[in-house]
């Protein structure tokens, strides 16, 4: 048998490959376009693609595609083979420069938010080099952007492209100014911790609510949930074991550093965390860990719910977001330094990520807005929808003593005036954790916990690295300029400190006095739902900084806007469709049957004995009617409030119709079915109930 360090990256064209394949000079110019980003040449392209042709084929592929990730949040691909006819009535396999580089999927059936009526519906792929092709069944899958024809970027790579541009640029100008003339480029980095719940096969069939819609709709609390927190870091069963060693296997074989993995709070749930990388990379890396997640589950006979919030009233399910920005030479700016002067760059950072996620509150809550993370922000095991900061005792006590001039902790050793020479030495914060908060700083990087888990990591990330390119410009423009850098930077950290220090909170988030404190006192943003955020992407203010950055242009900003309104308006609908029909088709049918088999009990036994009085089956009758009453009457109010919508002038009207009316609708009608489940016997009800699902795999 094969170790791992054998097989790890065997299905992947990576620096190993390339450096044993290509020929030396092929080799470096390829290098250069990965590393500085330098235009590729055609003829270093033919070359490059006749390797990875080859040995791909080496591996057993037939067909290449170019695969990217569309704005419907998942990846597309389309197959084409390599082979080409050859005189002899045989075929050959083939492959260009120009296949590798460029490819034309026909764009018109994806999402463009408008972008198609003005602009052509053509669209192109394009090859992105810095993320390393990988063969995927028998497909070599080549990772790209997809754009159309006018340049419009039509997916979520070429924004977060573009940020990760924007944040070296400014990065680099900074590190300048501190003296540093040797890093080549500054790149963010991510290690994404994936959680995920998973069931029998058998139960999931049975649910059509799981099937349509990925979470349950109805569903009444089990006899037993998380209070035992008896599943968190628990022993693994044996079926999750195996799924777990498969998935590691086969992530392992595409290069992606799977690490971490354990059981989480809830029953059935658990997580992978990979070691971080290359923000691009881990993007496209935790996509394929999704898609390759209930590929290996349902060769388990298991299915993996990557649902936020698969069940209510046990926790949902999150991906915490680690987050930090390194130097090609491996310097993470985010790691406070040894020295005063490293101090004083790594504070400039910190303070430049402080002011990006109090300037840009609503960019980062948007950024992770859905449908199914909207069940999630804000309920008690996830952060709030309120973003703010922990930076933990001793950093905030640093901040305080430069915002203050006040001596930091003892007087004889430091004086607090942020000249680069005089900066306290303070080393990294490894004691206190703060589980509570969406945006919490661990000791070299940031860990960013309200995506939800099955948010494409793409989006908040680009809003990162854009907010913090922003206020980076914002110092560098200043600094560049000053007559004594010391001062200016003692005075531009102290100003923003003072600016910025409502966003840092280290308290409870989780409290309700929190919420109250930060939207009354500090007077930060509180966007409970999708609609409600969503469209402040269209601010002035958001638009002028990401247009700015050149990560987005107006009607690229626009067309994401509709998008996400419209996604999150049609999971909704389909949500509430499918619980008109389970609730009308199942759910009555079965609480009738029972109801019919109570009252025959009872008329029977009267029959034997006309003196009984059967109050108990009459009494359950009775409340079962009443809910049946309820349940029809709900469903219906449900389906003339869908019929409604159809009134909507746009997709932000009919996404505030759904928020106010919808919801609330579905929310009742599930009341009355799950007190229904209650009352109902067990062999009469139509699906697996909560008890099953969560405690099913053994
Ligand atoms: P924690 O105990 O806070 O969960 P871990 O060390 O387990 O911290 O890391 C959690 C995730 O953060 C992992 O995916 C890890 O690779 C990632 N990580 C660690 N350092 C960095 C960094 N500098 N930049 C980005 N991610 C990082
Ligand atoms: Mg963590």
């Amino acid at each position: 048998m094969k170790t791992v360090p054998e097989y790890f990256g065997s299905m992947v064209f990576d620096d190993r490959v390339m450096k044993a394949n290509l020929p030396a000079k092929v080799y470096q110019s390829l290098r250069k376009t990965i590393d500085e980003g330098a235009q590729l040449d055609i003829r270093v392209a033919n070359a490059v693609a006749a390797a990875m042709k080859d040995w791909a084929v080496s591996k057993g592929a037939t067909h290449y595609t170019h695969w990217f990730q569309p704005l419907t949040g998942v990846t597309a691909e389309k197959h084409d083979s390599f082979i080409a006819p050859s005189p002899d009535g045989g075929v050959i396999m083939e492959f260009s420069g120009k296949e590798l580089v460029r490819g034309e999927p026909d764009a018109s059936s994806f999402p463009s938010g408008g972008l198609r009526a003005t602009f052509e519906a053509r669209g192109y792929t394009a090859w992105d080099p810095t993320s390393y092709a990988f063969i995927k069944g028998k497909t070599l899958c080549i990772p790209t952007a997809f754009c159309s024809y006018g340049g419009e970027a039509l997916d979520k790579k070429t924004p977060l492209l573009r940020s990760m541009e924007a944040l070296n640029k400014q990065a680099l100008r900074i590190l300048r100014l501190f003296g540093n003339d040797t890093a080549k480029c500054v790149r963010s980095s991510v290690g994404p911790e994936q959680e995920y719940f998973l069931i029998t096969k058998e139960m999931y069939d049975q649910r059509p609510d799981l099937r349509f819609t990925g979470r349950t709709l109805f569903g009444a609390k089990p006899p037993k949930g998380q209070e035992m927190d008896d599943h968190y870091f628990g022993v693994i069963k044996p079926r999750v074991a195996a799924f777990m060693e498969e998935l590691n296997d086969e992530l392992w074989k595409l290069g992606i550093l799977a690490k971490t993995e354990h059981n989480e709070v809830a029953p059935a749930q658990h997580e992978l965390a990979p070691i971080y990388t290359t923000t691009n990379i881990a993007t496209d890396h935790n996509q394929l860990t999704m898609e390759i997640m209930q590929k290996v589950a349902a060769k388990h006979g298991l299915v993996c719910l990557l649902h936020e919030k698969p069940f209510a009233g046990v926790n949902g399910s999150g991906k915490h977001n680690n987050w930090s920005i390194a130097t090609d030479s491996g310097q993470n700016l985010l790691s406070p330094g040894e020295t005063p002067f490293e101090n004083a760059q790594f504070l400039l950072f910190l303070c430049a990520v402080i002011k990006a996620v109090d300037d840009y509150q609503d960019l980062l809550r948007l950024s992770v807005a859905t449908a199914g993370n909207d069940h999630r922000l804000g309920a008690n095991e996830a952060p709030p929808a309120v973003v703010s900061i922990f930076l933990g005792d001793e950093l905030t006590a640093v901040l305080e003593a430069i915002e203050n001039d006040t001596p930091y902790q003892d007087a004889e050793k430091t004086q607090m005036k942020l000249g680069v020479n005089v900066l306290p030495k303070f080393n990294r914060d490894t004691t206190d954790r703060n589980r509570t908060s969406p945006f919490a700083f661990t000791g070299n990087k940031f860990e960013f916990r309200m995506l939800g888990s099955s948010n494409s990591i793409a989006c908040a990330n680009i809003m990162l690295n854009s907010a913090v390119a922003e206020s980076l410009k914002v110092y560098a423009d200043r600094l560049e300029g000053a007559e004594d850098f010391e001062t200016a930077l003692h005075a531009m950290i102290q100003k923003t400190i003072k600016d910025h220090k409502r966003i840092i909170f280290n308290g409870n988030g989780y409290d309700g006095s929190w919420i109250q404190e930060a939207t009354e006192k500090r007077g930060l943003l509180n966007y409970r739902t999708t609609p409600d955020c969503m469209p402040h992407l269209l601010d002035k203010k958001n638009v002028d900084m990401l247009t700015g950055q050149g990560v987005y242009s107006e009607a690229e900003l626009k067309s994401r806007c509709e998008i996400m309104l419209d996604n999150y308006c049609k999971t909704v609908v389909i949500e509430a469709n499918t619980m008109v029909d389970m609730a009308k088709t199942q759910i009555a049918p079965a609480v009738e049957a029972y109801a019919a088999d109570v009252a025959k009990a009872a008329a029977a036994k009267k029959g034997l004995d006309s003196a009984l009085v059967c109050s108990y089956e009459t009494g359950l009758v009775r409340k079962l009617s009443a809910l049946l009453d309820r349940i029809a009457a709900k469903a219906d109010e449900l389906e003339d409030a869908l019929l409604a919508l159809h009134q909507a002038e746009d997709v932000q009207a009919e996404s505030v119709m759904i928020r106010d009316s919808i919801l609330g609708l579905m929310g009742e009608l599930r009341l009355a079915c799950d007190e229904s489940e209650t009352l109902t016997a067990k062999k009469y009800w139509p699906f697996p109930t909560y008890a099953d699902l969560l405690f099913g795999v053994k």
